[in-house]
C-alpha cells in the first residue's frame, strides 16, 4: 500500500460540484481510497493571469496502484468530467485537473510522469493546502519539507480559504 498527494484544481463550470464530483470518482478508483482531503481554496491563476480564478483541494489517498496506473485513473476522471486538452491552452482554462503531487517518497521521471510534480514547489496553490496535510514531509529530490517549500516561496500567489475572498 502506497500514500499519495493530489491536487485538484478547475475554473470552468461549476468548479465546487466538479472538485465534489472528482472526490468521490477518487474514492471509487479500485484499490484506491481516500484518507483526508484539505480544505477547499479560491485561488489566483497561476502562469496565465487573464482567467477565472481556481478552486483548489489536495486529497491524501491510500492505494494499490503503482503511480503510472493512478495518473491513467486520474486521467480518466478528468474526461468523464469535461476535460479536453485539445481544446485548452496550456495552463488556461479546465473543468477539472488532478495531478499527483507526491507518491510515497518516490522520483520518477519519465515522459509522461514526473513524481515530484515538477512544479508543485513553486505554486502556493499546491504548497497551501499540502501544508493542512503535510507539512513536515519532505520533497525526496529537494530534500526539503512541505512547509520550508512554502516558506521560500519567491512569488505567492492568491489563496484564500473558499468563501473568505473578498469580491468587489
Ligand atoms: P502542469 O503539469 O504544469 O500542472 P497541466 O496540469 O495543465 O500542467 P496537463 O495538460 O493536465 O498539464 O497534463 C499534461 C501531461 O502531464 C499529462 O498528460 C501527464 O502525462 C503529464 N504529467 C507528468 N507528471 C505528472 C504528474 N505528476 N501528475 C499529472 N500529470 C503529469
Ligand atoms: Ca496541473
Ligand atoms: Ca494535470
Amino acid at each position: 500500500m502506497s500514500i499519495a498527494y493530489l491536487c485538484l484544481g478547475s475554473n470552468s463550470g461549476d468548479s465546487f460540484k466538479l472538485i465534489e464530483q472528482a472526490v468521490s470518482f477518487l474514492n471509487m478508483i479500485e484499490n484506491t481510497s481516500i484518507i483526508r482531503t484539505s480544505a477547499l481554496y479560491e485561488t489566483e491563476p497561476w502562469g496565465i493571469k487573464d482567467q477565472r480564478w481556481f478552486l483548489n483541494i489536495a486529497v491524501e489517498v491510500k492505494t494499490k496502484l503503482s503511480p503510472q496506473d493512478l495518473l491513467v485513473k486520474c486521467q480518466n476522471i478528468e474526461k468523464t468530467l469535461g476535460r479536453n486538452r485539445d481544446k485548452e491552452r496550456h495552463w488556461g482554462e479546465r473543468p477539472i485537473d488532478i495531478d499527483i503531487i507526491f507518491y510515497d517518497d518516490e522520483t520518477i521521471n519519465s515522459d509522461f510522469l514526473t513524481v515530484p510534480h515538477k512544479y508543485m514547489h513553486l505554486r502556493a496553490f499546491v504548497l497551501v493546502p499540502l501544508l493542512e496535510l503535510v507539512p513536515d514531509f519532505v520533497h525526496p529530490v529537494l530534500k526539503k519539507t512541505v512547509s520550508q517549500l512554502y516558506d521560500e516561496l519567491e512569488e505567492v500567489e492568491d489563496v484564500y480559504l473558499y468563501g473568505t475572498r473578498k469580491h468587489d
